[in-house]
């Protein structure tokens, strides 16, 4: 059971005469409608999983439409699937989180890119970059440039975002070229209203298919000979083509006044930073509008020269602004100022930073240093003041803490399936000793922070096993990948696996089978148990195959020999299995599948059926955990052991003890885990199973009241 999107599903239909309010991720997918897309498809990853999420939840609207969407086995096939504007005036979008992405997709895209495309092929990518990223920390800029992409990065406003999109198909078309359009953390998330247009179904369509294919034209392969012709077009036919319409359509916007001779140039994606930077100098008003002159690169490749020298010529000083490194935008103005024989200084890495994010502050600080060199008659005094204070506030909050704050990591859910594993890998190595552990993307990388601290690579989604295979052969003990489910049909099974298999390594895998992409906004995958608990085929009329077996089945139909399924909660076990696998004379691949829904996807299935029998006032028992405090012995072993946020310390309420106690919080879930681990390790016995029964029966209000009446009679007078 995935998240619910019926309310993004009802504003998909909204047409001309009604406006739309929300986040700009949601009005990129309306935009798609708009501008007649005939397929989607993608890989869910934030900051962009929205934009897919509502499509699969929409798919009776689009197949009214016309329209086909398909969530994608990983982003290598998503690209592929734009292969369809190769030939076919057909508008196709997909979507992926990048750099991660993109890198996976970076192949399909080459050969997509090569012989070029008939109709729009739009890329959107959720550039992860910054303060609140999850991936490594690089640009989409350098495959644009690779190869030859259009990239927009539109400024951060919905309806200039709608446009953007219309405009991007119809760019790709003029030019022939793949566009992809960047959306960061805070473009995915302003929120803001435009004026709706009609959704335009696809002329060709699932309702209105073609009769024939495409006449064989080998000049569209990318295959050489043609390979050498295609790469010429590039910049003798497309590029030129993309800048004619940049400029035809005014793309590129010009905004502000003239103040102080200076100019900025700052990426679309920037622009709302840069405002609300200008604004603490007094140099913006409240309405955004600039004194300073701005060029927003809303194109930022390919760049248009003469626009460019236009927007310099005559300028005291400009300032860049390109967030991350290398400086591609940068170089490539001041090549171009060169070329045109001007002198316009140029100033962006000088004054900013060439890595991370460009926050307000940051952005403040290079105008301060941009300013007070090239225009020092600007008032910066109310812009410094600014800056000042915030140092002075961080100062203040160091010097009352007195150390710095302590890190507060992300980590498992509460009952996480996933944390048990972890707690039986602790053990296991003190059965086995310390083993080299190769981590994955996924929830289970939480395990690499405190209390687990396990994992010495992650090299991509579902590419573990893979990772150790340089590592096992030189280590006296036996490696462990770590991979989730999926990260298994991303990437893991063929990359690893299959590879694995074939070279006869020896090895550990442990598959963490929560039943979701968990990670990405618990998306659904092919190993998703149906709703019903059975396997259900296409041809029996269900959308999507869902088989909870099917990674066993897979693994065997491979050929992998040594197989365990084990309960996640079950520590003991799976420590056995652990032991097992690390220990054992045979060779080769060793897998180990730990089964245990994702807790979060369990808690949204249950929640609403609980609630509903209790209104129906049906008995409900509730587990809950807890801790004796007079057996707790204080040494807080279990704590190391579990991490689960709900078993936290509280003040002994003995005054002869000094030390916390352990307790359980409200929010435990019963998981089991508690128990689980102080039975596998040997805790000492204070934790407690506890019933909550709700709606109870008359049995249970007598066993109440006889065992209420027992311990009464234990109980001192
Ligand atoms: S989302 Fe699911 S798998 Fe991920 S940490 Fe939470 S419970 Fe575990
Ligand atoms: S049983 Fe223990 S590990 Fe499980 S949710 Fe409750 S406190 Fe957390």
């Amino acid at each position: 059971m995935e998240v619910s999107f019926s309310k993004e599903s009802r504003m998909l239909r909204s047409g001309a005469g009604e406006t739309f309010h929300g986040e700009g991720i949601l009005a990129i997918t309306k935009a798609l409608l708009q501008s007649g897309v005939a397929y989607v498809g993608g890989y869910q990853g934030a900051p962009v999983s929205h934009l897919l999420d509502v499509l699969v939840q929409s798919k009776d609207y689009l197949k009214e439409l016309g329209v086909h969407v398909e969530p994608c086995a990983n982003e290598a096939s998503a690209a592929a699937m734009l292969g369809a504007s190769i030939h076919y005036p057909l508008r196709g979008a997909v979507t992926w989180k990048s750099i991660v992405g993109t890198n996976v997709a970076a192949d399909a895209l080459s050969n997509l890119a090569s012989p070029g495309v008939t109709g729009g092929a739009l890329i959107i990518v959720g550039e992860d970059y910054g303060e609140g990223a999850s991936v490594i920390q690089e640009r989409t800029y350098a495959y644009a440039l690779k190869s030859s992409l259009l990239l927009l990065d539109p400024r951060p406003e919905l309806a200039h975002m709608v446009r953007t999109v219309e405009h991007a198909f119809a760019m790709s078309e003029a030019a022939n070229m793949p566009a992809v359009l960047q959306l960061r953390i805070r473009a995915c998330h302003v929120r803001g209203s435009f004026e709706c247009s009609d959704n335009v179904p696809p002329a060709i369509s699932t309702r209105h298919e073609m009769a024939e294919p495409a006449a064989f034209d080998y000049g569209k392969l990318a295959h050489p000979p043609v390979t050498f012709r295609q790469e010429k077009r590039k910049s003798a036919d497309r590029i030129p083509a993309a800048r004619r319409y940049v400029v035809e359509h005014g793309l590129n916007e010009r905004l502000g006044g003239n103040r102080g001779g200076v100019g900025l140039i700052v990426q679309g994606g920037l622009y709302n930073s840069l405002v609300r930077a200008l604004q603490q100098f007094d140099l913006a008003d409240a309405l955004g509008d600039s004194e300073l002159a701005i060029l927003a690169l809303n194109v930022v490749y390919p760049l248009v020269p003469e626009e460019i020298a236009d927007f310099c010529r005559g300028k005291r000083a400009v300032l860049v602004l390109e967030e991350g490194q290398p400086e591609f935008i940068e170089q490539e103005i001041l090549a171009t100022l060169r070329r045109a024989d001007l002198a316009t200084p140029i100033a962006g890495k000088d004054v900013l930073p060439m890595a991370g994010e460009y926050t307000v502050e940051v952005i403040a600080q290079g105008l301060s240093s941009f300013l007070s060199r090239h225009a020092p008659e600007l008032p910066l005094a109310a812009g410094n003041e600014w800056l000042a204070s915030i140092s002075a506030r961080r100062d203040a909050v160091a010097k009352a803490l007195g150390q710095p704050l302590p890190a507060r990591p992300p980590q498992f859910c509460i009952g996480c399936p996933e944390r048990p594993v972890f707690a039986a890998l602790k053990l296991a190595q003190q059965d086995v000793g310390p083993v080299h552990v190769a981590a994955d993307i996924g929830c289970h990388a939480f395990a690499t922070f405190e209390p687990f601290s396990m994992g010495h690579s992650i090299l991509g989604y579902g590419m573990s096993l893979a990772s150790r295979a340089g590592v096992s052969p030189m280590m006296q003990r036996r490696t462990l990948a770590v991979m989730g489910d999926g990260g298994f049909w991303h990437n893991g099974l063929l990359t690893g696996v299959q590879s694995a298999l074939f070279n006869g390594d020896d090895a550990v895998l442990v598959i963490l089978k929560n039943g979701y992409t968990s990670a990405t906004g618990t998306q659904e995958i092919i190993s998703t148990p149906a709703d019903d608990g059975k396997v259900h085929a296409p041809d029996k009329g269900a959308s999507r195959v869902h088989d909870n077996q099917v990674i066993e089945r897979t693994l065997r139909g491979i050929g992998v020999k040594w197989l365990r399924i084990v309960d996640s909660y079950d520590v003991t076990t799976m420590r056995a299995t652990f032991d097992e696998a690390f220990t054992t004379e045979f060779a080769g691949l060793k897998v180990i599948i730990a089964e245990g829904e994702c807790q979060l996807e369990r808690q949204r299935r249950v929640k609403p059926w609980r609630a509903q029998e209790l209104a129906q006032r049906k008995r409900m028992v509730r587990v809950k955990y807890g801790v004796d405090e007079d057996t707790c012995s204080g040494d807080h072993s279990c704590i190391r052991l579990s991490g689960c946020p709900t078993l936290s310390v509280k003040p002994a309420s003995d005054p002869l003890r000094v030390d916390p106690v352990a307790t359980v919080l409200d929010g435990c879930v019963g998981c089991g885990l508690c128990g689980e681990n102080a039975h596998a390790a040997s805790l000492c016995p204070s934790f407690y199973r506890g019933e909550v029964i709700q709606n109870p029966n008359w049995r249970d209000r007598l066993a109440s009241r006889v065992r209420r009446a027992v311990i009464g009679l234990m109980q001192p007078a």
